[in-house]
């Protein structure tokens, strides 16, 4: 099987599994692991910010991040693609009685500035209206095929947050991804962002885990939240040990998933029948151009000749590339997947 559904299929490497074996290890609900104080305190320090926090997963990390910004009936603006309004449960409204506003997201992952002053336009005083807390941005857009938002665009949003008087969050899910495209220390991606959570469990490798790093006092909040959403975990050295690894070791191997990604988008776009959509970082967006093929029939196709490729969204199929997968999967997957395109009908 030529795993392509997402980044997230990576499996622990033999450093890694090392690491685990040798990780010295406490409780961290009593913040006594050494493992987990080493990895909060390396994201922090390679992000430029003040304080980190271990998590299981990317949705809670946001989810402890929303909750830390927002009080009750506080409004959270959101890109109506972002992972955060499409693809987690709507969190904070459930547990935080916050309430999303989602602005339309551009097809270059950003959200307008017109767009942005909307949800300003009510009078804080007036007490019919939710009160702006907090502005979130996806960096970088998944659902925008894995695009880097332009960095002269971060500290314009900066700007404007400042001006607004509003914290700024980034899920940078994939933040790795977009320093490595765009050739700058992951600090600079994130330097307009107050907060700002990864996945360790996407490109960078590591089984189990996401970081939020920011200031310290929305960090120790983001800890209290994080233990009463059950997300406070005892040895959890375990796993932060991968952790670290996949912070020294896969962001400078990030470039050769974006060249397989490329190489596939190459390979794909020579393929009759399939509408590719350019590629910035390790994810391909491709569409098949005949309305009688549906996507449903060509995922199904592709695993049954094992390549593992998904829909999401408006009818776009993803491919994602990832350590898990070589140079020469990308050309096997490519041929596999224009066999089957090509006796569609
Ligand atoms: C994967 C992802 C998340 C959530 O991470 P999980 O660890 O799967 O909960 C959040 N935001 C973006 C952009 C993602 O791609």
């Amino acid at each position: 099987m030529i795993e392509l559904r997402s980044d997230t299929f990576t499996l622990p490497t033999e450093a890694m599994l090392d690491a685990m074996r040798h990780a010295a290890l406490g409780d961290d609900v009593y913040g006594e692991d050494p493992t987990v104080n080493r990895l909060e305190d390396r994201a922090a320090e390679l992000l430029g910010k003040e304080s980190g926090l271990f998590l299981p997963s990317g949705t809670m990390a946001n989810l402890t991040a929303l909750l830390a910004w927002t009080p009750r009936g506080g409004r959270i603006i959101v890109g109506d693609e972002s992972d955060i309004y499409c693809y987690e449960a709507g969190g904070a409204s459930v547990v935080g009685g916050a309430v999303y506003h989602p602005v339309r997201t551009q097809a270059d992952g950003t959200l307008s500035l017109a767009d942005l002053e909307v949800p300003f336009e009510d009078d804080p005083e007036d007490p019919q209206f939710a009160v702006p807390a907090l502005l979130c941005l996806e960096n970088t857009h998944n659902r925008c095929g894995g695009i880097p938002l332009p960095l002269p665009y971060l500290d314009e949003i900066r700007r404007f947050a400042d001006a607004k008087g509003i914290a700024l969050h980034m899920d940078g899910a994939r933040v790795f991804n977009a320093a490595a495209a765009l050739d700058v220390p992951v600090a600079t991606v994130v330097a307009a962002a107050d907060t700002v959570q990864f996945c360790l469990s996407k490109g960078l490798g590591a089984p189990i885990g996401s970081m939020l790093v920011g200031p310290r006092d929305v960090i120790a909040r983001a800890r209290r939240l994080r233990k009463m959403l059950g997300g406070g975990m005892r040895q959890a050295g375990l796993i932060a040990a991968a952790g670290l690894v996949a912070l020294e070791e896969s962001p400078a191997r990030l470039h050769e998933d974006h060249a397989n990604a490329r190489r596939l988008a190459a390979g794909l776009s020579s393929v009759e029948g399939l509408k590719v959509h350019p590629v910035h970082t390790n994810i391909v967006f491709f569409e098949v151009l005949d309305p009688e093929y549906p996507w449903r029939r060509l995922v199904a196709e592709a695993a049954a000749v094992g390549v593992g490729i998904a829909e999401l969204g408006h009818g776009r199929i993803r491919a994602v590339t990832h350590c898990g997968v070589t140079a020469g999967d990308v050309e096997v997957a490519v041929e596999r997947l224009a066999g089957v395109v090509g006796v569609r009908g």
